[in-house]
């Protein structure tokens, strides 16, 4: 054995340097004003798992963000693999947040990532916007992101939107006290969203596969502004908040637009107070709810949940109506044709505002549509409340719960 051993002082400088070297972080660490810590602490919520929510988790990984929620509807095809980083031939017909999630694991293995299959209009309950510091979108809609939009904001949450087509795209930037994504929609939007909407509501789930030609140059540049604003957000930095970076990749030019707010902009319902109670969706029936909403709000509030829910299908022709009690995102365009005229499409009937008359108030809230860890509002004549379902933060947020802090700010 060789008996010429290093000092103690020697071994432990040696540590430390292998230690600096593992550190995979360290080039970070030397940005002036970068704090690793504020990434490890963070929450992000990535609505969409397709071409820029491909390149947003692979940003966040590799920036060492420790908590994150994937959400998306959809399974992986074939066409996405030209766009997506994440996914391997084989993950084909898995839910794109489940291969998502396990591909972003990979590359940062610290990481908390927590997949969620939902549709973001109708099934992601409130309490997900709430856990978040920033959420990120990467989705091809304006419904979506006026349903994101709306969320934020009732929330008091920033969010970065993306869109991208061909090789052009946009992200921007949407704080709380700002203009939001709803005040920057033109008549066109406008147009184009009641169009949607016009048609019958079972339908959206086919006109929502619409599809966007994109390249993967493109979500990087997007997505990579999306990642690089949500760090400054995080590190409390100055973003172009209120503004929109616009990229236009055939003439390789690149510019800033600023939004004014609307002011009779329907997106700035922000709940002022939010109340965690220790109650799940599939347990609380609707009567129960409204006691709690009546308890915070006054005797005559009355109960709003957080979108429209499916009450019926009515035939127009003979009248036929046939109760369904679900959320517009779990309704199959296959439901609709009235069972005694095959011919004639039924009516959907919804509601979103609960009084104390209805016929269904002994069911449970999952049992009228409502979403897992959602937030409803207690609306009293002079005070309103929102009620979350903290009963069922553990189901939704799986290993991100583990934290173990259910503190908002
Ligand atoms: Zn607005
Ligand atoms: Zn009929």
């Amino acid at each position: 054995m060789n008996e010429e051993r290093p000092s103690p002082d020697l071994r432990i400088t040696a540590h430390d340097v292998r230690a600096d070297e593992d550190d995979r972080f360290h080039r970070f660490k030397l940005i002036s004003w970068w704090d690793q810590n504020k990434l490890r602490n963070a929450r992000v919520l990535v609505i969409g798992a397709g071409a820029l929510g491909n390149e947003i988790l692979k940003n966040l990984a590799l920036l060492g963000i420790g908590n994150v929620m994937v959400v998306d509807l959809d399974k992986v095809e074939n066409s996405n693999l030209s766009r997506s980083v994440l996914y391997r031939a084989a993950d084909n017909g898995a839910y794109k947040s489940d291969a998502a999630a396990r591909a972003t694991r990979e590359i940062y293995p610290d990481m908390r990532i927590e997949p969620l299959v939902a549709n973001v209009v109708y099934d992601l309950g409130l309490g997900v916007y709430r856990w978040a510091d920033v959420v990120i979108g990467g989705l091809d809609n304006r419904e979506a992101r006026l349903a994101i939009n709306r969320a934020c904001y009732k929330v008091n949450r920033p969010w970065i939107d993306g869109a991208i087509e061909t090789i052009q795209g946009t992200a921007r930037v949407f704080v709380p006290d700002g203009p939001c994504y709803e005040c920057t929609m033109s008549d066109t939007d406008w147009k184009l969203l009641q169009l949607r909407r016009s048609c019958n509501l079972l339908t959206r789930q086919e006109m929502q596969t619409g599809k966007t030609p994109t390249t993967p140059t493109i979500s990087s540049i997007i997505a990579g502004v999306q990642t690089q604003e949500a760090v400054k957000l995080l590190h409390g930095l100055e973003t172009i908040a209120g503004k929109g970076f616009v990229f236009a990749g055939l003439s390789t030019d690149s510019y800033l637009v600023e939004y004014q707010r609307k002011e009779d902009c329907y997106s700035h319902d922000t709940l002022g107070q939010i109340i965690s109670l220790d109650l799940r969706a599939d347990t609380v029936t609707v009567r129960e709810m409204l006691g709690v909403a009546r308890e915070h709000a006054g005797e005559d509030a009355v109960l709003e949940l957080g979108r429209d829910v499916l009450h019926k299908l009515v035939c127009p022709k003979c009248g036929t109506a046939e109760e369904m009690f679900a959320s517009l995102g779990k309704v199959r365009a296959g439901v609709a044709p009235c069972p005694r005229c095959p011919d004639v499409r039924s009516e959907v009937q919804t509601f979103h505002t609960i009084r104390g008359h209805e016929s269904f108030l002994d069911r449970t809230l999952g049992q009228i549509g409502v979403p897992a860890f959602d937030i409803l509002t207690a609306r009293g004549k002079s005070i309103s409340v929102g009620l979350e379902l903290s009963g069922d933060a553990r189901s939704v947020l799986g290993v991100l719960e583990q934290q173990g802090e259910l503190e908002w700010t």
